[in-house]
């Protein structure tokens, strides 16, 4: 099964692809947002609150 491929919300492309504005959606932080799951971008400490995984971390 191919694996789904995370796409930010806005634009619904891939986070390679999307040139939106990534700050963190709990935080407004704009340093080292990742896209995750839910189409959102968070920052390296709201995703380690939230447990969320980035695309490269879910294999
Ligand atoms: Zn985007
Ligand atoms: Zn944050």
């Amino acid at each position: 099964m191919p694996e789904k491929e995370f796409a930010c919300t806005q634009c619904n492309s891939p986070e390679g692809r999307c040139s939106c504005t990534k700050y963190c959606t709990l935080c407004g932080n704009l340093e080292g947002t990742r896209l995750v799951e839910d189409g959102y971008y968070y920052c390296g400490e709201c995703r380690e609150a939230c447990d969320y995984k980035t695309q490269d971390e879910m294999s």
